[in-house]
């Protein structure tokens, strides 16, 4: 039984399913997908993607790439440019498909991009699986070399990666794609982010779904009834004790967060003094910031002043590397940043099935202190105005979330946190408790399977795929 119908509880249904289980999967909401739905939150005919939209994790995942999610309809919409990053003088940082293309236009800091990125990409198929899954040592000596080499650059903060760049738009790059972390970015790891992303830029780009992020749950779900497993919408698991046929021997994997693990299981995962302990470490564990987010109805593309922003998926808004370093300090800090960092996506760029003829959908959001009940309607447009003037004229509708909707969407979402809790060194790969194997408890029945377990946040459904695994009686170190 698996609890929680997002990316990893599909994930890991679909891994019991092949194994020959009857699968069931129970989940609150009327809708599967958990933060990879897309709906009309606008007007009619503007599809936007309520939480995830761009997929390099998804499309990077070995798991993912094992499923015929093809067959079920799913196919990946790349953008000419991946990620834009302007700047208040007119220009803008492109990352392109291509590494090389990309390094060329970073004029004098050309040969430091290669030397950081080049190493990473050659190395990408040796540490990606790595990466997306619980930390081990890796019995081939290739693959734990290239882990090795990518941990070395990994640890550190991007700002210490950042002193060979020269020029604010490639610091800029490095900063914005560490953001995502929301950790600080002189914060150790906040590096990890900026090479994964910029790597998997070069490796696989950062493709939209056609149709919007649910097309691809719907193809898990898709996947999963044809292995002959059911999923059961409009059913939300307050205890476990309460699941039709739950029976000892049964293994139940829980999409959930820690929270929710204990108000679900706590009667059998806190039995005992390894669970007194295992209780213990779920209520210390840790939540990020949370995030504010707007979706745009627009009658046309943004007007963006730099050139090659509007043929890019993504596009980061904050300036420079320092601006967004302050920004992302603030909201550490329980503070809301006047000029935050926004993250923009315009899946018109490379998906036109998202908005009536002519017309498009953007989605942008920044953070804030997690549970903030600031509107960010304002703050955001602004950045979005500094680099598009005269936007806030085409757009047709704007709908504004704050972490409480999101959290209403989605229970997962704790106070705005999209990530299943705070992504920092110390609890990276120790999510969510400190254990040998991460995904099991110590009931030995009952397994974690969200994004509160490695790798952590993202639509790669591989905390679901290592959770299965786990509770097959695979090990996971
Ligand atoms: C605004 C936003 C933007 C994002 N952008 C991206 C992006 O561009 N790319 C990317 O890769 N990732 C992105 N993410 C993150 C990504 O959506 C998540 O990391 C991912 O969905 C986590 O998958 P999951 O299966 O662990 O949990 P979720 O997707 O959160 O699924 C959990 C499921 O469990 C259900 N559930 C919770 N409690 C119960 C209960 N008691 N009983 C039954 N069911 C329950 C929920 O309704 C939900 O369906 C974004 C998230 C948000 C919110």
């Amino acid at each position: 039984m698996v609890v929680g119908a997002g990316p990893n509880g599909l994930a890991a249904a679909i891994v019991l399913a092949r194994a020959g289980h009857a699968v069931e999967v129970y989940e609150a909401a009327d809708t599967i997908g958990g933060g990879c739905r897309t709906a009309e939150l606008t007007l009619p005919g503007f599809r936007h993607d309520v939480c995830s939209s761009v997929h390099p994790l998804a499309k990077a995942s070995p798991f993912f790439r094992a499923l015929p999610l093809d067959r079920h309809g799913v196919a990946f919409a790349e953008p000419t440019i991946e990620l834009a990053h302007p700047l208040d003088d007119g220009s803008a940082a492109l990352v392109h498909r291509d590494l090389d293309a990309t390094a060329d236009a970073l004029g004098v800091d050309a040969a430091a991009y290669r030397a950081l990125l080049d190493p990473l990409l050659r190395d990408w198929p040796d540490f990606i699986e790595e990466i997306l899954g619980p930390l081990r040592i890796p019995r081939d000596p290739r693959r734990a070399l290239a882990l090795a080499r990518f941990g070395l650059r990994a640890v550190q903060s991007v700002t210490w990666l950042a002193r060979p760049f020269r020029t604010p738009g490639a610091r800029a790059l490095l900063a914005g794609c560490a953001a995502h972390s929301m950790l600080r970015l002189r914060e150790p790891a906040s590096g990890a982010f900026a090479l994964t992303l910029l790597t998997s830029a070069h490796a696989v780009g950062w493709p939209f779904v056609r149709g919007g992020s649910q097309s691809l749950a719907d193809a898990l779900a898709a996947e999963l009834v044809e292995l002959g497993g059911r999923v059961r919408t409009g059913w939300r698991v307050d205890d476990l004790r309460a699941l039709p046929g739950l029976r000892p021997g049964v293994p139940v994997l829980l999409d959930l967060v820690p929270r929710d693990v204990l108000r679900v299981a706590g009667t059998r995962v806190g039995r005992g003094w390894s669970g007194r302990l295992y209780a213990a470490q779920l209520r210390r564990f840790r939540h990020g910031p949370g995030v504010a987010k707007l979706d745009l109805a627009l009658d046309g593309p943004i007007p963006w002043r730099a050139v090659g922003v509007g043929a890019a998926g993504t596009v980061h808004l904050g300036g420079t590397l320092e601006e967004i370093a302050a920004a992302e300090v603030q909201v550490r800090r329980g503070r809301v940043p006047a000029r935050p960092f926004v993250i923009l996506t315009q899946p018109g760029a490379a998906d036109p099935t998202r908005a009536p003829d002519g017309r498009q959908v953007a989605w942008a959001y920044c953070h804030v202190p997690n549970g903030a009940t600031v509107d960010m309607t304002e703050p955001i447009l602004r950045q979005l105005e500094r680099f598009a003037p005269g936007v806030r004229d085409r757009i047709l509708a704007v709908r504004a979330s704050g972490p409480a909707d999101l959290e209403r969407h989605d229970a997962n979402y704790v106070g705005g946190d999209i990530n299943g809790g705070l992504q920092d060194l110390a609890q990276l790969f120790t999510r969510p408790a400190v254990r040998r194997d991460p995904y099991a408890t110590p009931d030995p029945d009952v397994f974690v399977c969200s994004s509160s377990t490695p790798p952590g946040g993202g639509v790669h459904g591989m905390c679901g795929y290592h959770a299965a695994r786990s509770a097959l009686g695979h090990s996971t170190g």
